[in-house]
């Protein structure tokens, strides 16, 4: 690590942070002023659960996006479920099921593109998406700075709520977590600095309007579900900037729901919280950072059996998608273990999917399929050692439905 760097390349590299600097600072103050228009114009609340904007029309249409790794393996399975139980809405014309080509991370290389305008095209077609995990391009494939199609997605469709619900109702764990989705440290992914040989820097941006509406989110969930606890976490102890303020505008909101409790950790005892069991099912719905809730929800997921048993929706004002939390499991693939994934956490999206497009008789009958089908295969649990295969358990599934 003994590199030569001359002090000219540090100032050049010091003025180009600068510079930049105060361009991140221009473009997120706009974004900032366009939410709060946005939110002047359509008024305060941000329910989530709410129907399409557009399920009045005489068709709903839900797009579906395989992705990479076992994602078509899972998806195939999703695919057939959602054909059984929206077999009367198929054949009415009233939903139309659009399979989505081309979002594969070859040809999102080939393009170039986070994603190709030709799949953003087919994807804004849809009312919502059911949508399989995509592998993230890295160093090793060495591409062009491509972000997270997930990242990007959220971004472009504003996204800002990530739901992600975690039960263990043997054990009263009945959890769902409001992850903000658009800001964070995700807001300026790709936009970092770096000093030549002397050191890099990352950015993390909270801004009022962001942190309102997944605060008014997570509240206005709790309020509609008869929720009695909102627990807001942050590291605001050290992030005094980011952290401090989610944590003053969480409160802020808090005290228009009075008949909620509202309580707030710091990240790291409520990474302990959830492992302890004493007091873990006394937690109901949480609101936190996107970072903080990206790694806390794989926790709780793995508590729940595994991140295969979780889904999660990514709700905006006039989009959604919805999906697995995991990735595309690309050793799962390597390893030949693909037929193995548990399709359980993109059919328990669809759940959330169906529920949110006003489809609440095939969300329940899903989500009570899905139980069934848990119970029954109890330790042979897909994804586990020994597990069934993800068709045997849609099978299972179907048969229950
Ligand atoms: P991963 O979630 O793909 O895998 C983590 C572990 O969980 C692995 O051991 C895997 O075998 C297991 N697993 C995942 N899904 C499973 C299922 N359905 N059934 C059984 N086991 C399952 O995490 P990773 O390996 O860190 O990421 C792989 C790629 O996915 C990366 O490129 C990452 O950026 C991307 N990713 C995408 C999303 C998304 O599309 N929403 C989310 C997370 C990660």
């Amino acid at each position: 690590m003994d590199k030569k760097i001359y002090s000219s390349e540090i100032e050049r590299d010091i003025r180009s942070a600068v510079e930049n600097f105060e361009i991140v600072l221009r473009e997120q103050v706009a974004r900032n002023q366009r939410m709060r228009a946005e939110r002047e114009e359509k008024g305060a609340a941000n329910k989530t659960g709410d129907p399409v904007p557009n399920s009045n029309r005489d068709k709903v249409i839900i797009g579906t996006a395989a992705g990479d790794g076992i994602g078509p393996i899972i998806m195939t399975e999703a695919e057939k479920v959602l054909e059984a139980v929206l077999r009367d809405r198929l054949a009415s014309g009233s939903l139309v099921l659009k399979p989505i080509e081309g979002f594969t991370l070859e040809n999102r290389l080939a393009a170039g593109k986070t994603v190709p305008d030709s799949v953003m095209a087919a994807m804004s077609e849809c009312d919502v998406l059911l949508k399989g995990p995509t592998t993230t391009p890295n160093a090793a494939m060495n591409t062009a700075n491509i972000e997270s199609a997930n990242v990007y997605l959220r971004k472009s469709f504003d996204l800002f709520a990530n739901v992600r619900p975690v039960a263990i109702p043997e054990e009263g764990i009945d959890w769902t977590f409001f992850r903000e989705n658009t800001e964070g440290e995700y807001a300026l992914g790709s936009k970092g600095e770096y000093i030549t040989g002397e050191l890099a820097v990352d950015f993390k941006v909270t801004t009022d309007e962001g942190t309102e509406r997944i605060a008014r989110a997570a509240y206005e969930y709790a309020r509609a579900n008869g929720k009695k606890r909102v627990s807001i976490v942050t590291k605001a102890n050290i992030m005094k900037k980011t952290d401090g303020n989610f944590l003053n505008i969480c409160r802020e909101v808090a005290k228009e729901y009075p008949e909620i409790e509202t309580d707030s950790w710091f990240i790291d005892i409520m990474a302990a919280n959830l492992v302890n069991k004493d007091i873990r099912n006394n937690f109901q719905v949480f609101v936190l950072p996107n970072l903080y809730g990206d790694i806390i929800t794989d926790e709780a997921a793995q508590i729940q059996g595994g991140v295969g048993t979780a889904g999660s929706a990514n709700i905006g004002r006039n989009y959604a998608i919805f999906e697995a939390i995991h990735g595309s499991a690309p050793r799962m693939i390597e390893e030949g273990l693909g037929e193995y994934a548990n399709p359980s956490s993109l059919l328990k999206a669809a759940v959330m999917m169906l529920s949110h497009v006003g489809y609440r008789d095939e969300s329940k009958r899903l989500e009570d399929a899905l139980e069934a089908a848990d119970k029954e295969l109890g330790p042979r649990m897909t994804g586990m050692a020994g597990g069934a295969t993800c068709r045997e358990y849609t099978e299972l599934v179907m048969s229950r439905l």
